[in-house]
């Protein structure tokens, strides 16, 4: 037996959380809000510093806060994320930051003694052309999809830092592959968000404006799985608090949608009832990379939003945030 067979909600729930320190790395973007949020009931001891405490950037920083504040466990999600067009535009970005931030966070964690890690990857690490759906064991067998291939040799390099710090040193740090989230906190940038926050916003100014049109980014034929974000949280609570061998888990919905599926649900969820048109002259990436979610699912885990669930509390969150000014801020 691989892993262990009890359903893993049950023994997360029962794993003490509560008095650990316990670090979420970017913990004011989506999928850290998502963390902070579940841990709400639970006493947890959350060390969550500011961008003006701790930049992750920086290596001497992060030692030496590391070193202060010694957390037992830690969710590293900081990054620098983007959609299809942000990683097209600034790949030099994306990969030094990553690169930076991981090194310094996975390092310090090796050097003061950090129980257990959590280190988010992505979907797009995998091979472009690969078999359906995608297992843990296709990483690193193929080419990647060039679009976006910096941020996702910047993602391969943290699972391997992952991997080598567990072979030679005996660490309990693992990674997890998300397809693409969405929900609460998302990224509303007209350029650099992903595809639900990208369409949600134009389908929501369209419907505003009373135009006739919705457009979406390609030929709407790419296929995307989706997660909502407090389903990835959920995920990582319970890799956290369950003895585990294997270091990489998919953790996916289980079925992708058409970009134009996805358009017509979001449309949907907002009211517009107009028509979808695409603009070809923007890149439809990858054409399909739906994951292989066994591994986590043999240990109970399932995810519990559905997307029309999701993407109707995904834009009332939209439109709370609408209301405030540090939202004005960021669109
Ligand atoms: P990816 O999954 O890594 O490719 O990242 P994205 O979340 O940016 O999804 C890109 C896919 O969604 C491509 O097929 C795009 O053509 C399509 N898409 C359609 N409309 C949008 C949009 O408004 N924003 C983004 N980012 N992608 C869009």
């Amino acid at each position: 037996m691989r892993e262990m067979r009890k359903t893993i909600s049950t023994t997360a729930d029962s794993f003490a959380f509560a008095g650990k320190r316990t670090w979420i790395t970017g913990h004011r973007g989506m999928l850290g809000s998502a963390l902070v949020r579940s841990f709400s009931n639970e006493g947890a001891s959350l060390l969550l510093p500011s961008r003006d405490e701790l930049d992750l950037v920086n290596q001497r920083a992060v030692y030496d806060w590391v070193d202060k504040n010694r957390p037992e466990l830690v969710f590293h999600v900081g990054a620098k994320v983007g959609g299809i067009y942000a990683n097209t535009s600034y790949p030099a970005d994306f990969l030094h930051s990553n690169l930076m931030i991981q090194s310094n966070v996975i390092f310090a964690a090796y050097h003061f003694g950090v129980s257990k890690l959590v280190f988010v990857a992505s979907n797009c690490v995998y091979p472009a052309i690969t078999a359906q759906p995608i297992s843990e064991d296709a990483l690193m067998t193929g080419p990647l999809e060039d679009n976006i291939r910096s941020y996702a040799i910047g993602k391969i390099a943290g699972i391997e830092m992952c991997r080598a710090y567990r072979k030679q040193y005996g660490r309990n740090f693992i990674s997890v592959i998300p397809p693409n989230l969405y929900g609460p906190g998302d990224n509303y940038h007209p350029q650099h968000g992903h595809v639900v926050a990208g369409i949600l916003r134009r389908a929501h100014e369209a419907k505003l404006a009373g135009k006739k049109d919705l457009v979406v980014w390609g030929d709407g034929t790419p296929r995307r799985e989706v997660l909502y974000v407090d389903d990835l949280a959920d995920a990582m609570k319970c890799l956290m608090a369950v003895p585990v061998t294997d270091d990489l888990f998919n953790v996916g919905c289980g079925h992708d949608l058409s970009i134009a599926e996805l358009a017509s649900l979001i449309a949907e969820a907002i009211g517009f009832d107009g028509r979808i048109v695409y603009d070809k002259s923007k890149p439809n990436g990858t054409m399909k990379k739906l994951l292989d979610s066994s591994r986590i699912q043999t240990l109970g885990w399932r995810p519990k939003i559905d997307e029309k669930t999701g993407l109707q509390k995904a834009y009332n969150d939209f439109l709370a945030r609408l209301e405030t000014p540090e939202f004005g801020g960021r669109l």
